[in-house]
């Protein structure tokens, strides 16, 4: 007789404590690459969701009268806690969500840029000031923290997205509240600890788990000012949608299906050890990883193909725990089979396969769940997988005559996330840049993502409403400008009323 494993249940965290789920409704966290149930997430009610907001309503006064220099402080300190537990972070990041330990290295460093950024909040948040714009009248603009702002993350990135959603929200004064992915919520708990040991007051920061009903209670609780969603596009959709009926400020980044064009001049070699890592990283489960190579001209795409091929069948898909590894499994079965689906459909509609992740050799046999990467070649744009975001290792080919018809095809996609071009020709690349209609562009750079400090949105599908993820564009998301008109006179002057519309003269 197996003995029962005892499975860990989590909490949510209000009000600066773990609290128990009230509901008696719980979902099961795996471990992709083992497929064993390693914990059981709380779903919050809708009251319960409720009782985390207003705790974060009472906190947030004091946190706003809080100097800038202050709340700077307790965001250093957080950032060197996250530093110092580095290790802790990573073992829980790999295990919930698979990746390898060097990718979750690579998403740590880059949330890590938010909290800098966040630490120079108070630079962002400075206001203007006119003085004399009337009789003795001065005026000043300044930005005023929003209240209790709401953050709903995807699973792909543990850490590095609700870092990006919530550090600038904080830094400039507002009670945050994230609905973590109930996929990968035991991150998002560890890293409330160390908010608390950092010394944010309580209900500053506040981790509510669960799923729609949790969702819909942010999106239509008067309190909540604000919403930072990242997701899938459907979601994004309707977060936007509903949240914008409710008067709130929405930002909704939804997924993506990323290009890279191939100009007949480009280094080949380079091109294809480019598209390796940003095609297949993190099990293609990346909102930038590229989906689809677009070589120009059939030679071009005859040599890059055979190139490709070579390299793909040579990747190593298996745990993190295994030396050598570049790849884990896909977030769940659910995805691997959607994933499989998809390849099938290309097939059936006409896509050559190049190379096949449905039988390709994992590192080590087990229930986890892996994939081998896909690469399929002649995709037309009649064909699903030509529009469908495919959030796992199943790669495309679309091969075309020229730049321009590379550029139609791609503004004729819905979603537009990211997209690069690898070419030696600056005219070429100046008409790319100038022509596309997509969110982050690049050239000759694997994955169009900028460092931290930059501002990172889609166009299109793949971000409804308006703000960004990353950069100084989150300090205006989450603060709204007051203007304040002020006029000081000596005590013996004799005012009359006036009742034409005020010109200041
Ligand atoms: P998802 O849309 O399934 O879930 C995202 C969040 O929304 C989760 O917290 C989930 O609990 C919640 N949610 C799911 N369904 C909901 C519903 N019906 N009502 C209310 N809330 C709901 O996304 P995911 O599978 O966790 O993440 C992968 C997706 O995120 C991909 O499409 C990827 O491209 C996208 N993504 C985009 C970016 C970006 O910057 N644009 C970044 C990372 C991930």
């Amino acid at each position: 007789m197996t003995e029962a494993v005892s499975v860990k249940k989590l909490s949510h965290f209000i009000n600066g404590q773990l609290v128990e789920g009230k509901s008696g409704n719980y979902a099961n966290v795996y471990n992709p690459s083992t497929g064993e149930v390693i914990a059981e997430v709380p779903l919050a009610t809708a009251e319960e969701t409720r009782e985390a907001i207003e705790a974060a309503k009472v906190a947030f006064p004091a946190w706003r009268d809080i100097s800038v220099a202050k709340r700077a402080e307790v965001i250093m300190r957080f950032r060197n806690l996250l530093t110092e537990n580095m290790d802790e972070l990573l073992n829980i990041i790999c295990t919930e969500s698979g990746k390898t330990l060097e990718d979750a290295r690579g998403e740590i460093t880059r949330g890590l840029e938010s909290v800098d950024l966040a630490i120079g909040a108070p630079h962002l948040v400075k206001g203007e000031y006119s003085v004399n714009v009337g009789g003795q009248i001065n005026a000043y603009s300044a930005k005023y923290p929003l209240g209790v702002v709401a953050a709903i993350s995807p699973f792909n990135f543990p850490i590095m997205v609700p870092l990006a959603q919530t550090s600038m929200a904080v830094a400039v004064g507002n009670a945050v509240i994230l609905k973590a992915s109930e996929k990968v919520p035991m991150t998002s708990l560890y890293v409330s600890e160390l908010w608390k040991k950092a010394g944010l007051p309580d209900g500053i920061w506040t981790v509510v788990n669960g799923s729609k009903e949790a969702v819909n209670e942010l999106l239509e609780n008067k309190a909540v000012q604000a919403i930072s969603f990242v997701g899938s596009t459907p979601v994004a959709k309707y977060i936007y949608e509903t949240g914008a009926k409710h008067g709130k400020r929405v930002t909704a980044l939804g997924g993506g299906k990323n290009n890279m064009v191939v100009m007949p001049d480009a280094d080949l070699e380079q091109v294809a050890n480019a598209f390796m890592g940003a095609a297949y990283g993190a099990a293609s489960q990346r909102c930038m990883a590229i989906s689809t190579i677009m070589p120009v001209g059939e030679e071009t795409a005859e040599k890059l193909v055979a190139i490709l091929k070579d390299k793909i069948n040579k990747l190593k898909v298996g745990s993190y725990k295994e030396e050598g590894t570049d790849f884990g499994p896909v977030i769940s079965k659910e995805s691997k089979e959607s994933i499989v689906k998809a390849i099938e459909l290309a097939e059936q509609q006409g896509a050559t396969i190049v190379n096949d992740g449905r039988t390709l050799n994992i590192v080590k046999e087990s229930d986890g769940y892996f994939l081998g990467p896909t690469l399929l070649d002649h995709i037309t744009r009649d064909m699903d997988i030509f529009q469908q975001e495919v959030f796992g290792p199943a790669r495309n080919v679309v091969r075309v005559d020229t730049l321009t018809e590379a550029i139609d095809l791609i503004n004729a996609q819905e979603l537009a996330n990211g997209v690069t071009i690898f070419t030696n020709d600056g005219a070429a690349a100046r008409k790319f840049t100038t022509e596309i209609d997509v969110g982050m562009v690049g050239v000759n750079v694997p994955i169009p993502i900028p460092v931290g400090y930059h501002n990172f949105a889609g166009f299109k599908g793949s971000r409804f409403g308006e703000g960004h993820m990353f950069g100084p564009d989150q300090a205006r998301f989450f603060t709204k400008t007051k203007t304040v008109s002020e006029r000081w006179p000596e005590v013996t002057e004799k005012t009359e009323s006036t009742f034409a519309f005020p010109s200041n003269n």
